[in-house]
């Protein structure tokens, strides 16, 4: 082995002193140009170590990236992204900080030390002139509000790739993420008919009567043992008590582990009816990502990591979540895909976010074995 986890121990401060200048770069996803000024320092040093870079300017998000090296074979897929889900001003309350083995600061663990480690990980790479396959980049601006622009771009790369690594982060304990749910987002819209509730109640139609059948249908449609769920989670209608509402709505969150339970709870939540005569019931919506499925490539590509991590001294393990990434839409495709890939550490969207520094030298090593062995 060519690599060792101590190469990359002795460049520990350089790596986490990029760490904390992404962590200080704020971009919330909706913030257009804090974002793209994170792009702009990334593009920087992607260019730094040699890269080509393709350019995707975008209107409402972050302009999109991809950063190429050319290599031998069939390219890997490197997925990462730059925006958090925390608006700027928050680093001013929880600022970067080191103390023991954690390190601390928003987006630090979704998913600034990952970009970190990857931009380590090459350096290594060419520094000592190690072979690889061609690596194209993508750095997604808009993960966390569910890729809407980017997801067409990361299926093409994705179809031409052998391999993608989806450097979200790792599950408790640093296990790859090799099964992750399918979410579907829908809102149900619902019109009743006005009257006085005391008046004449009888020539009203309750939305929020019918609301409520709605919610008893819809959660209905859970199946634990499966692993669907069906979440209404914000639900709003109505005016004044002592008016039968003419309107009500509702959001509701989906979670299924496979595609016929995608296919099954999507026509039964878009197929609903009203049970109150004279109610209408309309809804939006649908899948956002397709459920990643412990299919064999998936399965065959954890246990080819798992040996390269074991020449490095690293046990690997593996663990299924009810979270999202844009690792789903590649192993839709039925793209090889390990997930995960990012640094150990806690508190995603939390508080708490925090990561391991040992977990982002061993992640650091081990992701630029993948690099080169694949
Ligand atoms: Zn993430």
């Amino acid at each position: 082995m060519t690599i060792s986890v101590a190469d990359v121990a002795r460049r520990q401060a350089a790596l986490l002193d990029e760490v904390r200048a992404l962590v200080e770069l704020e971009s919330p996803s909706t913030d257009k140009a804090a974002v793209d000024r994170s792009v702009a320092h990334v593009r920087a040093r992607a260019r730094e170590l040699g890269a080509t870079l393709e350019e995707y300017p975008q209107r409402d998000y972050g302009d999109l990236t991809i950063a190429a090296w050319p290599g031998e074979g069939e390219p890997v897929l490197v997925l990462t992204h730059l925006d958090t889900v925390w608006p700027v001003g928050t680093l001013a309350r929880r600022p970067f900080r080191i103390e023991g083995d954690m390190a601390y600061g928003p987006g630090i663990y979704d998913m600034k030390a990952s970009v970190a480690m990857l931009l380590e990980a090459l350096r290594l790479l060419h520094e000592r002139g190690l072979a690889h396959r061609p690596i194209r980049w993508l750095i997604n601006t808009e993960e966390e509000v569910g890729s809407p622009v980017s997801r067409p771009l990361i299926e093409a790369e994705a179809q031409r790739s052998a391999l993608v690594l989806c450097l979200e982060p790792p599950a408790p304990g640093g296990a790859l993420k090799t099964a992750r749910k399918g979410v579907g987002i829908f809102t149900v819209r619902i019109t009743g008919r006005a009257a006085h509730a005391g008046a004449e109640p009888e020539r009203g139609v309750s939305a929020i009567q019918e609301l409520a059948n709605q919610i008893g249908y819809l959660h209905s449609l859970s199946d634990p043992a499966l692993g669907t769920t069906v979440n209404v989670g914000v639900v709003g209608g109505g005016t004044r008590s002592n008016v039968v509402a003419a309107e009500a709505w509702a959001k509701v969150d989906v979670r299924v582990a496979t595609r016929e339970e995608a296919e099954r709870v999507t026509a039964a939540v878009l197929g609903t009816r009203p049970w109150l005569p004279g109610a209408t019931v309309t809804v939006e919506g649908g899948m956002n990502r397709p459920p990643m499925e412990r299919m064999p490539a998936i399965t065959a590509a954890f246990e080819r990591a798992r040996a390269i991590a074991r020449e490095l001294g690293l046990e690997l393990s593996e663990a299924a979540t009810g979270g999202a990434s844009d690792g789903n839409f590649t192993a839709a495709l039925g793209v090889p895909t390990l997930d995960g890939l990012g640094c150990p550490g806690d508190g995603a969207h939390a508080e708490h976010e925090q990561i391991s520094v040992s977990g982002l030298v061993e992640r650091t090593a081990l992701l630029a074995a993948l690099l080169h062995r694949w």
